[in-house]
């Protein structure tokens, strides 16, 4: 669910990284955070429980399933999705606000139709990518990897990576994540150029 744009500074653009749940959408997020100093991670929050490596405040505002519908009653959030059931995520408006106002972009790492509404929120001010796993094996094997997800969990992602596959046409352009070095490297050229634009 979207809320009205209705942030409209003249600085500041938009990068949005969007792909299936372990398709490596946050590993480069996070390398392209180290290679480019005007990019600044919007955090999300979430009701999800917290992984042991996730720090709150840094990865995401973890919250209360309650809190988060108290937000979405406040219209705290320009978007939102209970993504998996129970489990809330949302783009709060206070992180743009935050971001801009240090004249840094704003790059998010949010699920695809958060993505697509982003994009269609702001329009050329935004850039949306999809990241694409080489083949649904691989995205299985990362979620496997990643050692992050129980044996539900990882079925109930795949079930979802399914149908999310077919919305890539609809964004500006399409990663595909084989070789993670090859990806930052393209994927830190995609967002120079779009900056200077
Ligand atoms: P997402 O944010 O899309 O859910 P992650 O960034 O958490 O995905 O990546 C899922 C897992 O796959 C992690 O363990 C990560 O280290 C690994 N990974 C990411 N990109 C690659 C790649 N190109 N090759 C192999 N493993 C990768
Ligand atoms: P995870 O639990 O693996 O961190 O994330 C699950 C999914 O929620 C991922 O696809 C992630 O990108 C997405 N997500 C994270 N933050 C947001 C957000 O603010 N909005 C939306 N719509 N999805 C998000």
């Amino acid at each position: 669910m979207l809320k009205e744009n209705t942030y409209n500074m003249p600085e500041g653009k938009l990068i949005i990284f969007s792909a299936p749940s372990g398709a490596g959408k946050t590993t480069i997020v996070k390398q392209l955070l180290t290679l480019n100093p005007l990019l600044e991670f919007s955090i999300s929050a979430t009701s999800r429980s917290m992984r042991e490596n996730e720090i709150n405040g840094t990865d995401y505002y973890f919250i209360s399933a309650d809190e988060f519908r108290k937000k979405i009653d406040n219209e705290e959030f320009l978007e939102w999705e209970e993504v998996y059931k129970d489990q809330y995520y949302g783009t709060l408006k206070s992180e743009l606000e935050r971001i801009w106002l240090k004249k840094h972009h704003v790059i998010f790492d949010v699920d695809v139709v958060g993505g697509l509404n982003i994009k269609n929120a702001y329009s050329k001010r935004a850039l949306s990518v999809f990241v694409m796993p080489p083949s649904p094996e691989t995205l299985k094997q990362r979620l496997l990897n990643r050692s992050t997800e129980n044996d539900e969990s990882i079925k109930k992602r795949m079930d979802k990576a399914h149908w999310e596959l077919g919305f890539a046409d609809k964004f500006d352009l399409v990663l595909i994540n084989d070789k993670l070095e090859d990806s930052v490297k393209k994927a830190n050229e995609i967002v120079i150029n779009f900056i200077k634009q």
